[in-house]
């Protein structure tokens, strides 16, 4: 069933968005080659307990840490370890947090050092066909029109879309109704409603779209061993239109990038 937020329910669930993006800020700027993932795990960790939150994932369904990270083939819910990053890599970061009993849940995919202009683009267009289901959800389009736009730009470039692994609601839960797939046909699936809020996630393999899990339960993995990005944020529908709950603005700050990405989704 789908939990339609009042806007109260909205602001705490920006409250909630924003100190993940705060997080993935401080995380951005932490990044580089020789630093573990079990490091940054507990820099993250410390962070939200200290912005008077807990982290959304440690524990949820068991997931030992605060963050999920992802090096490389790796598409999501890898365990962070002692393992440095070395230069080349990439590395999908996703958080949760949970405030005043509601969750944040985004994710963004960093380059440790100098990334090759082919796996640069991955990551480009993957960010860009976040922003393009985004725009989908707007009150009386269907769940179908946003995973249509996402796998329709994704796989002109030839590059494979997640199946097993889908976008969500959010709210009191981390993962609420409706599934949000990164695939499907215009039209097809439930009616988006003012008052939703949804966590979408591309996750873009850039061979196979076929995926492994390891046998630590956790770690999914490409088929092919090729790289795969993921991006998320959190989005409400108001005024029939998306408007971000979280934000990038932090990692960008972190990376000394400039983007307006974002200014079309703020009401
Ligand atoms: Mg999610
Ligand atoms: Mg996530």
């Amino acid at each position: 069933m789908i939990k339609i937020k009042t806007a109260e329910e909205i602001e705490l669930l920006r409250e909630s968005a924003l100190i993940v993006s705060k997080t993935l800020g401080m995380i951005a700027s932490e990044i580089k080659p020789g630093v573990t993932t079990l490091h940054l795990d507990k820099l993250a960790e410390e962070f939200i307990r200290d912005h008077g939150a807990e982290p959304g994932f440690l524990g949820l369904y068991d997931f030992p840490n605060t963050l999920c990270m992802s090096p490389n083939a790796q598409v999501v819910h890898g365990i962070p370890n002692d393992k440095p990053l070395e230069n080349g890599d990439i590395i999908s970061v996703d958080c949760g947090s949970l405030k005043n009993g509601f969750y944040g849940d985004h994710a963004y995919t960093f380059e440790v050092g100098e990334v090759d202009e082919e796996v640069k683009k991955l990551l480009k267009v993957t960010k860009e066909s976040l922003y393009l289901g985004i725009r989908e959800l707007r009150a009386g389009n269907r769940v179908g029109d946003v995973g249509f736009a996402i796998q329709n730009y994704t796989e002109s470039f030839g590059y494979g879309v997640v199946r097993e692994l889908v976008g969500h609601g959010l709210g009191r839960k981390m993962h609420e109704d409706p599934e949000m797939p990164n695939y499907g046909r215009r039209g097809r699936g439930k009616k988006l409603k003012n008052g939703m809020v949804v966590a979408i996630e591309p996750m873009i393999n850039m061979g196979t779209h076929r995926i492994n899990q390891l046998r630590d339960g956790w770690t999914i993995l490409t088929a092919d061993g090729k790289p795969s990005a993921h991006f998320e944020h959190d989005i409400a529908i108001i005024n029939g239109k998306p408007e971000l709950l979280s934000t990038f603005k932090y990692i960008y700050e972190a990376l000394g990038i400039e983007s307006d990405e974002e200014e079309e989704f703020r009401q």
